[in-house]
């Protein structure tokens, strides 16, 4: 199993701000940053789908900033979704990763950064939180559910042509 991060044993200078942790409580990993590069819904099928839910809440972090608990690797289960290939073992990035005893998804892994479930992350208080709300819907145009925030909302990939208008599903 890999020994640099999110596996590595916790450094020393690692100053952990929040613990995330699956439904079991088996899988836990801690992060070192208050607040996320960047954080989205997507409503891509692919992200309805394995989740379960309408959409995905995502936020990106480098891997450096991303720590495991000691032990955790093996309840972890891998899954690489380019080519539907699931794995005990951790396979090159970029794959998905999940609680092998509750399943719930953990993190999609790429080659420097993660992207994290804020949903696991336990926040001390709203104002934690808030760093973390998604800056914009990506996908909209596949989305199950109207989200009137007025974030914006692309169509794919963000800053893929135009944001989409706030439309309603039945227009
Ligand atoms: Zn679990
Ligand atoms: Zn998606």
């Amino acid at each position: 199993m890999a020994s640099q991060p999110p596996y590595a044993a916790l450094p020393n200078d690692f100053k952990s701000l929040f613990t995330a942790s699956c439904h079991c409580g088996r899988v836990q990993y801690e992060i070192a940053v208050e607040k996320p590069l960047d954080a989205k819904y997507c409503h891509c099928k692919d992200c309805q789908t394995l989740h379960g839910a309408p959409f995905q809440w995502a936020a990106i972090v480098n891997k450096s900033d991303v720590q495991f608990l000691p032990g955790v690797q093996d309840h972890l289960e891998f899954y690489k979704s380019d080519t539907q290939t699931p794995s005990k073992t951790r396979p090159d990035p970029p794959s998905k990763l999940t609680c092998r005893s509750c399943h719930s998804p953990i993190m999609d892994e790429g080659r420097r950064m993660c992207m994290l479930f804020p949903s696991l992350i336990k926040f001390p208080s709203r104002a934690a939180l808030a760093p973390w709300q998604p800056t914009c819907h990506i996908f909209y145009k596949a989305r199950v559910c109207d989200i009137p925030d007025g974030k914006p909302k692309w169509p794919g990939h963000k800053d893929d042509g135009e944001p989409m208008a706030e439309a309603t599903l039945d227009e």
